[in-house]
């Protein structure tokens, strides 16, 4: 595991400033991490490099509410129970953010920074550790679903103050090539007429299904897979349905596979239905949803816009 220490530190409002500006995709090939390294000292005018380039993302962070346990005021105080927790992703860049502060840890420090404190108003964070997505694999194992670009934790620097800031990255859930089988609406339009032109008596009066009924369907074949609390609980996917075929047909697989649904065949179907196969999702735990796979798709449903 890689240890970083910096001599300095950023308080709290400018920790949140460089998160914003940091874009991770960058960062490898600038070898500097907005996010990670100190401030650069002001020397005069011009001695400054550019604190980013145009192509870099300023993130506009969604929060993820069902992953998320933040202060409900300004005014709440923590205790030495309180962990706080904000789980975000970016509709741009599509990179998620966990953000999860900590008071308890550090049990000797009990007072922490407050406004109406005057010698510790504001936290300031000093960067302890960094982990990146090698060190991460190695601790966590290959895992889909908890993928982390990298990973830092601060402490806060006032005396008294127990503050711990863990700042987990991790990149787009799905690659932009699986996004655009249902988010390129050309792809979407010459899917649907190709089907309809295969059986125009059976599709009689259906157009071809735009990106965002598209997203609306997988979204509720997410929610049904969610809510299924035993097998016999499980809503199928016939792959025959009108619905199906004409937002997805047979190009999607790779976007399902993903998703963890797998086809099989239901001998319970109709005799003329059987030979199609159904999708169920291959297991009923939450940590498929945990990960994110439907948030991921509300982002591109905002994205599609
Ligand atoms: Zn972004
Ligand atoms: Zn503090």
């Amino acid at each position: 595991m890689l240890i970083r220490t910096a001599p300095t530190g950023k308080t709290a409002p400018r920790l949140i400033n460089d998160l914003l500006d940091h874009d991770p995709r960058y960062s490898a090939k600038t070898g500097r991490n907005l996010l990670a390294d100190p401030a650069p000292k002001f020397r005069g005018n011009g001695s400054l490099p550019a604190r980013k380039s145009p192509s870099e993302c300023r993130h506009a962070l969604m929060k993820k509410e069902h992953q998320t346990n933040a202060p409900i005021s300004n005014d709440e105080l923590p205790d030495e129970l309180t962990e706080y927790k904000v789980a975000a992703y970016c509709s741009t860049c599509l990179y998620h953010f966990d953000i999860t502060v900590d008071f308890w840890q550090r049990k000797d420090r009990q007072a922490p920074c407050h406004l109406s404190d005057e010698f510790n108003p504001l936290h300031h964070l000093r960067l302890v550790k960094s982990t990146n997505a090698r060190e991460y694999r190695e601790k966590h194992g290959v895992n889909k679903y908890d993928t982390v670009t990298e990973a830092h934790r601060f402490v806060c620097s006032g005396e008294k103050c127990p503050l711990v800031v863990d700042i987990k990255i991790s990149p787009p859930r799905l690659s932009h090539s699986i996004l655009s089988l249902i988010l390129d609406t050309s792809k979407m339009d010459m899917r649907g007429r190709r089907e309809i032109k295969n059986d125009p008596d059976r599709y009689q009066g259906l157009p071809p299904v735009k990106p965002l009924q598209a997203l609306g369907y997988l979204r509720q074949y997410l929610y049904d897979a969610k809510g299924a609390k035993s097998r016999t609980d499980l809503k199928k996917i016939a792959r025959r349905n009108k619905k199906y075929m004409l937002a997805f047909a047979d190009e999607c697989d790779e976007l399902f596979e993903y998703l963890d649904f797998i086809a099989v065949q239901d001998d319970a179907l109709e005799p003329e239905v059987s030979v199609f196969h159904v999708l169920v999702p291959k297991h009923f735990a939450d940590i498929h949803f945990q990960g994110g796979a439907q948030l991921l798709l509300a982002a591109a449903y905002h994205n599609g816009r």
